[in-house]
């Protein structure tokens, strides 16, 4: 069963008097569990639905409708897979006490990684889960591969059941699925010869793996330093090396890269990033790898069109991490606005300095950052620091940041976004 949260206004479930509350009970006979049933059993013309109104009463609707005309309802979100691991580098470890419930949720669910592209580890399905996955078509899927090798991958991941991941791999590769893959990059324990391998098992399941990331381990004030540390300079410059001996071989036998690293690999190796041009679709870039090409692309395509910005002043948030790459992308920015931009770099003070991402400021910070910040005309924040209610990681709202400081704040994930209309004069 499902429960509808909203009913469109207009649509065909208005006209067939669904409500906020209604529960979708089965479609054709088909019993509804959560949003990749609904989508995928309504998917035809014609279908027979089977409801309960909040009042109890049940009922059923022949639907007849043209496939482009959606049905029209909102469902409640999907009870969130938990996750069967316990790595040393989890990032709910390294939370403070305190923070929201929700950050302490570890997530590990393989249809949000088909709708949001969330990485998962595929070590919590079920043979019913793996049907679906193949009935469904769920592809691409993201995975966190970390290491082909079994026995290491259980290591990294601390659960003595994850399965062979190639093995899972190939089974739904078989079936058409693809995946986009990841390795978080933990020094002595799955970088070097155990990288090498890992590179060269998933590039031999051809296509159906369409790229590999390589994403430095990244740790709080809290993790659990006595078990994994951050890869050193010299550290990531040898996974570079590694990446890109894969991506050559990639370029000369498939015509793409394949293999990546995340920006953060690039900045902690002390290396320039690879050209915009080498990340092809940008398959990868919520995350992190290739974002900030991404950003001067979009500014390169969008910033001409943005007017009114002529001699204002524009401040920019963003994490340590990102302090030494936005001068190549504001630059751009700013000259073709007019607007003088000034990069504000604000430390994490909710987890400690060591976590340099952006998405990942505490609201307060930004607050003391702009503490008598009159003298701007409009601050652009991390988009990606706001979550769907809302709300910072320290649970500050953005209503009580942009109420607290003196000047106006507007959230951006690729500026033109929340440059379209100027600030009043
Ligand atoms: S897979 Fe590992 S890092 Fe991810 S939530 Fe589970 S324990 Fe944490």
């Amino acid at each position: 069963m499902i429960r509808v949260t909203a009913v469109h206004p207009g649509s065909i479930a208005e006209e067939l008097g669904l409500i906020p509350g209604t529960e979708l009970l089965s479609v054709n006979g088909r019993n509804l569990e959560d949003f990749l049933d609904w989508e995928f059993h309504t998917a035809d013309e014609q279908f027979l639905l089977h409801v309960r109104q909040p009042s109890g009463e049940e009922l059923e609707f022949e639907i007849e409708r043209p496939l482009e005309e959606p049905m029209g309802v909102s469902l409640e979100p999907p009870r969130v897979r938990r996750c069967a691991n316990r790595c040393d580098f989890c990032f709910v470890d390294g939370l403070p006490e305190g923070l929201r419930e929700g950050l302490y949720i570890r997530d590990d669910d393989y249809r949000l990684s088909f709708r949001y592209g969330h990485f998962v580890t595929m070590t919590n399905l079920k043979p019913w889960d793996i049907k679906r996955i193949i009935e469904y078509r769920l592809s691409p899927l993201y995975i966190s591969v970390h290491a082909t090798d079994p026995v290491l991958r259980r290591y990294v991941l601390r659960n003595p059941l994850a399965p062979d991941i190639v093995e899972l791999m190939r089974e739904l590769a078989g079936h058409g699925i693809a995946f986009q893959t990841q390795v978080v990059m933990s020094p002595g324990v799955n970088d070097g010869a155990v990288l090498a391998q890992t590179l060269d098992d998933l590039y031999a399941m051809g296509d159906a793996v369409g790229g590999c990331s390589v994403v430095p381990v990244g740790l709080t004030e809290f993790s659990k330093h006595h078990l994994v540390r951050e890869p050193t300079a010299e550290e990531c410059r040898a996974a570079i090396e590694l990446i890109d001996a894969k991506a050559t071989q990639a370029l000369r036998e498939r015509g793409v890269q394949w293999a990546y690293g995340a920006d953060e690999l690039y900045n902690r190796a002390g290396v320039g990033l690879p050209p915009e041009s080498s990340y092809g679709e940008f398959d990868q870039v919520e995350n992190g790898v290739g974002a900030v090409r991404f950003l001067q692309r979009q500014v390169r395509e969008e910033a001409p069109e943005l007017t009114g910005w002529e001699g204002r002043k524009i401040g920019v948030v963003t994490g340590t991490a990102m302090g030494s790459l936005m001068p190549m992308v504001l630059e751009p920015l700013a000259r073709a606005t007019g607007a003088a931009i000034e990069l504000i770099v604000v430390t994490n003070t909710l987890f400690g300095p060591s976590v340099t991402s952006a998405g990942l400021l505490p609201g307060a910070a930004i607050q003391a950052s702009l503490t008598g910040r009159d003298d701007l005309d409009l601050v652009l924040i991390p988009g990606e620091s706001v979550n769907d209610d809302g709300l910072f990681m320290d649970s500050m709202s953005f209503g009580s940041l942009c109420e607290a400081v003196p000047v106006e704040v507007r959230r951006s994930k690729v500026f033109s976004d929340a440059l379209e209309s100027p600030v009043a004069a």
